[in-house]
């Protein structure tokens, strides 16, 4: 992969990156907040409906944070867009769609498959 892909690569990830912490801290900022400072019912139906996002926007970054970290990694050791069961480039496109990709589309159709096989 030509360095200049591989740098605007590693921007897209350390934005998803810094996106994903803000998401965090604001998830702690709300969850910690007064009850009282939550408004009347009405504000609480709302909050209730924003906290349960938040919770899952929360789940979603503690999947999603360590395989950006990886995909880091990964252009630091020079391995990123590589596929790590056959060590096929993953292709530019793919990568576009998904950063933290680690295997190219036909190990991952195979993998999805055993994983149905084995559900
Ligand atoms: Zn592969």
């Amino acid at each position: 992969m030509r360095t200049r892909e591989l740098n605007s690569f590693k921007s897209m990830l350390l934005d998803q990156r810094s996106e994903l912490i803000n998401k965090m801290q604001s998830f702690r900022h709300e969850t910690l907040a007064p009850v009282g400072e939550r408004g009347d019912e009405g504000d609480r139906a709302t909050s209730e409906l924003d906290l349960t996002r938040a919770v899952r926007d929360q789940e979603r970054a503690h999947m999603l944070l360590p395989k950006i970290d990886r995909a880091l990694q990964r252009i630091v050791d020079g391995s990123y867009g590589l596929c790590e069961i056959c060590e096929e480039p993953i292709g530019i496109a793919r990568l576009k769609a998904r950063p933290v990709a680690t295997l190219c589309i036909a190990c991952k159709e195979e993998q999805e498959q055993t994983e149905r096989i084995f559900a």
